[in-house]
């Protein structure tokens, strides 16, 4: 709708007339458009326009002749009578979670479209000869109607039909209406608006005048096609603060973030970000479940009768919605954070399961004993299935006994009132589904909860921000001073979709349905692209020329009405270096390190190696990132199994071994190692794991771990003779002031009575990780410079034990002289071989590993990783670090692939 049509619409309504909309936004924006007029003529209050989207139409209008008292079922209603036609026919293809709920949708849906495009085939005989799915389906269609029939229940979708007779009959003379923003008249709305006037008192609002600047632009690919419509939009802003602009995008709920995203980041250049978000609006809201407070109380209630994720368990401790006060909330994320410090984390937790946790801080007595009220008063309840409206009941009570909103009960947004009141709405809605007279059980309701929730779009109301986002369809009946159309390429636009499953392909392209044919979806998009140019007076279409390395190609459609596109003038192109978020300034501060002791072993000077920041927020701040939990043990808990075996195994007697003759005079190895394995299991499995893990996943777990170590020990069985001079070693090697304390998985006297300084990995390692001058990791080199009790000159090798399932089992490091005292068959080609341990090698990792050290205690913590994003990427302290504001500039490769290949 242009000018003309606008001031034709406004002078309808003016007059009384009723509008008639294709969809609820459309008669949202007349009606602001409306006010927006009347406060132009000075006026400050006037009659409400009577403005209706045309199912608020179809169903006014069944109400005010309703004869025969049937229930209208909504759409939830409707949808669980279809989940139990579908589960009554085809209980094998509902096995799967949700799988019924989506062929339910599915089979609603294609009622709906033979509602609006073939009604005549709602008729059970009508639809003789389907067969397959769409076989199937007529016969659910046939349970539904019967089902209806039986409860005296109509669907929504019917009402137009019903009407259609009821308004023939009827030859009273009925108000004219005027039809605003249909892209196309579906065959039911045709024929039920020739039965409200036969005298031809329906019209449909003319088009207006075409945009008299239409513009196409291509860029290079979707981020600058999207800043160049951003940057269009903050120039129009600028110009003219009140004018009104439309953005109209494809998937535009798919693609909400990143639209989101890259308007802030040009609007927030001359805004902040607060005032700039509020001069965007999204058309389409998003799924009410998705809302902060609709999940967390949707959360909470499942908790309190079943697990719910850790993740989402964190989510829901952090937004402060269980907790009643500041003091609360913070004692909860401390207790979490204890579980997580001790190991203790899980995937799932069951309320009764954290409240039985022994953490070394105390839960708040008063919220547990909410939790526990709520948790026992749901269990009372749900001794038996209930109907739907005795669980929407009780379920405020739940929530008041736990304290939900907790701190959000007070200080609520307007948003947050209005997703509030919607959420309770819901509710409502789901106590309806015991319209037939069902019991549920409490999992059913929740589910019920859960999907109803997800499919109910909610936004706030409009703040008629100035720029509005919306997709093709929705953007009907939508009017602007400009409009910008993104994604206009031969792929995109017309939009091209599927057919419907389960109706036949035949009755899709004789009805004209959605998608039946590529002229269709041709024919569609022709009138949405001329009802977009008679929408506003200035019109840009874009796309981007390649996406996802596919080369795209423009819509041969806007070509036509729009012309060849044209590069993106110098105004619309944003630059390649975006203004950074952040100051940079060069912090020389320092803050000394004032103990002379630091928890952490060598792991300080690893990452004061890798990054002063990260060695400064691990070492000072104890700062660190989570472990996520895991259905079995973690690859932590799996590597301190691993070391707590090989130091049983090679602690001596009586139990154990500690040198290379008595492990060659096993004859039983296999059997000798898994006794150590069972000890171990036995006294050092983790209690969570005990828990969660059947005791099958234990018993593999003792099998894997029996043959791993076997492997190894038969690797080490033909090394050259040594002795095992200790295992699992303490050590306070004091660095440039700088008291660490160490423990060395084992040292090793070789046979020219030098010693090995060993360490156990079950990751993959490489010894170029030690190589100067900016080493990845200077564990074993400290260990062998530092801690070793008769000195560095002591030192006859450092090495990695790689002990990985599915690898080969070997030493990886620098031995002074491998052949002679490690394993004399190793190849001339073997690192190990190839580069030997050297006193100029000790003396460089010495003199460098006190000058970390000193870094380290004079307070050095700038943010500067090794080698980014490589360091920063399995760091996990960016959001302390804010790397990603201030990257550094990419570096050259240093040629790491080759040195670990050398390495080999
Ligand atoms: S993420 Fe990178 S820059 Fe930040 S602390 Fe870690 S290593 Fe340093």
């Amino acid at each position: 709708m242009g000018e003309t049509s606008a001031v034709e619409i406004d002078a309808w309504l003016c007059d009384g007339g009723i509008v008639v909309t294709a969809s609820e936004r459309a008669a949202r924006s007349l009606a602001l458009a409306f006010s927006r007029g009347r406060r132009a003529e000075g006026l400050t209050a006037w009659s409400t326009p009577k403005i209706q989207d045309w199912h608020s139409f179809a169903r006014a209008a069944w109400d005010e002749r309703d004869l025969d008292g049937r229930v209208v079922l909504s759409p939830i209603q409707e949808q669980s009578l279809w989940v139990r036609i579908v589960a009554h026919a085809a209980p094998e293809a509902v096995q799967l979670a949700g799988a019924g709920d989506r062929l339910a949708a599915l089979a609603m849906n294609a009622h709906h479209l033979l509602c609006d495009y073939a009604p005549q085939l709602l008729k059970d005989n009508a639809r003789v000869g389907w067969d397959q799915d769409a076989g199937a389906f007529s016969g659910w269609l046939t349970a539904f109607n019967d089902l209806c029939r039986a409860g005296q229940f109509i669907s929504a979708a019917r009402l137009p039909l019903e009407l259609i007779a009821e308004l023939e009959a009827d030859t009273a003379r009925r108000p004219p209406l005027l039809l605003a923003g249909f892209d196309r008249i579906l065959p039911t709305q045709q024929t039920l608006f020739a039965a409200w006037s036969a005298d031809n008192g329906v019209h449909e609002a003319p088009l207006g005048a075409a945009a008299e600047q239409v513009e196409f632009h291509f860029a290079a690919d979707p981020p600058a096609e999207l800043a160049a419509c951003a940057l269009w939009a903050e120039a129009q802003l600028a110009a003219d603060p009140h004018v009104r602009l439309l953005v109209i995008t494809q998937d535009a709920r798919k693609r909400r973030g990143e639209i989101e995203r890259g308007f802030l980041r040009i609007l927030s250049a001359n805004e902040n970000s607060l005032d700039a978000a509020k001069l965007l609006e999204f058309s389409l809201g998003v799924p009410l479940g998705h809302v902060a407070l609709a999940r967390g109380a949707q959360l909470l209630l499942r908790w309190l009768g079943d697990a719910i994720a850790e993740n989402e368990l964190d989510w829901l401790l952090s937004t402060d919605q269980v907790a009643a006060s500041p003091d609360e909330s913070r004692a909860l994320t401390a207790y979490m954070r204890d579980l997580r410090r001790r190991g203790l984390q899980r995937p799932r937790w069951r309320l009764e399961e954290f409240l039985r946790q022994r953490a070394h801080v105390e839960l708040p007595a008063e919220w547990t004993a909410r939790m526990t009220q709520a948790q026992q008063r749901l269990q009372e309840f749900a001794r038996r299935p209930q109907t739907p409206l005795a669980w929407a009941e009780i379920l405020p009570q739940l929530l008041e006994m736990a304290g939900w909103p907790g701190a959000k009960r007070r200080n609520r947004t307007s948003a947050e009132e209005q997703a509030f009141r919607r959420w309770h709405e819901t509710v409502e809605a789901c106590a309806s589904l015991g319209f037939d007279g069902r019991r549920i059980a409490w999992s059913d309701f929740l589910s019920a909860l859960d999907r109803v929730a997800d499919e109910t779009l909610f936004a706030p109301e409009s703040q008629d921000a100035p720029i509005l986002i919306a997709g093709p369809a929705e953007s009907a009946g939508l009017t602007a001073d400009a409009i910008w159309f993104l994604g206009a390429s031969e792929d995109a636009w017309p939009a091209a979709g599927a057919t419907h499953p389960l109706i036949p392909l035949g009755v899709q392209r004789e009805a004209r349905m959605p998608h039946a044919s590529a002229r269709l979806d041709w024919d569609l998009a022709s009138a949405m692209t001329r009802r977009v140019l008679a929408s506003a007076p200035e019109v840009h279409f874009s796309y981007a020329r390649q996406s996802e390395g596919v080369e795209a190609r423009p819509s041969r459609l806007v070509v036509q009405v729009a012309g060849v596109p044209q590069p993106l003038t110098a105004d619309l192109a944003a630059s390649d270096h975006p203004k950074p978020l952040t100051v940079t300034f060069d912090d020389a501060t320092q803050l000394p390190y004032p103990l002379r002791d630091v928890s952490g072993g060598a792991n300080v000077l690893t990452t004061q190696s890798q990054c002063p920041f990260k060695a400064f927020a691990m070492a000072r701040l104890d700062a660190k990132e989570w472990d996520a939990a895991e259905a079995g043990l973690t690859a932590p808990e799996r590597g301190l199994l691993l070391h707590e075996v090989l130091h049983s195994i090679w602690g001596g007697p009586p139990d154990g071994i500690c040198n290379h003759a008595e492990l060659v005079a096993r004859t039983d190895l296999a059997a000798f190692v898994e006794g150590h394995v069972r000890r171990v299991l036995d006294n050092e499995m983790p209690t969570r794991a005990r828990e969660c893990m059947p005791p099958r996943y234990l018993e593999l777990e003792a099998a894997r771990l029996t043959i791993l170590v076997t492997e190894w020990l038969r690797y080490e069985s033909a090394r050259v003779p040594f002795t095992v001079a200790g295992t699992e070693v303490d050590a306070r090697p004091a660095i440039a002031d700088l008291a660490l304390k160490v423990r060395l998985d084992r040292i090793d006297r070789l046979n020219d009575d030098s010693l090995l300084v060993i360490d156990y990995k079950s990751g993959m390692v490489s010894p170029s990780s030690w190589d100067l001058p900016r080493p990845d990791d200077v564990q074993l080199p400290l260990y062998a410079g530092f801690a070793l009790k008769d000195g560095p000159e002591s030192a006859g090798g450092l090495a990695f034990a790689q002990i990985r399932a599915g690898e080969s089992k070997e030493f990886l490091g620098r031995v002074k002289n491998a052949r002679a005292t490690l394993i004399s068959g190793l190849s001339a080609g073997k690192a190990i071989v190839k580069k030997p341990l050297t006193d100029e090698e000790m003396r460089a990792w010495r003199a460098y590993i006190e000058e970390m050290a000193r870094d380290f205690v004079a307070g050095r913590a700038e943010v500067d990783p090794r080698e980014y994003p490589k360091t920063c990427e399995r760091c996990g302290l960016q959001a302390l670090c804010r790397i990603q504001e201030n990257p550094p500039q990419a570096e050259e490769e240093n040629g790491d692939a080759e040195e670990a290949a050398d390495a080999r």
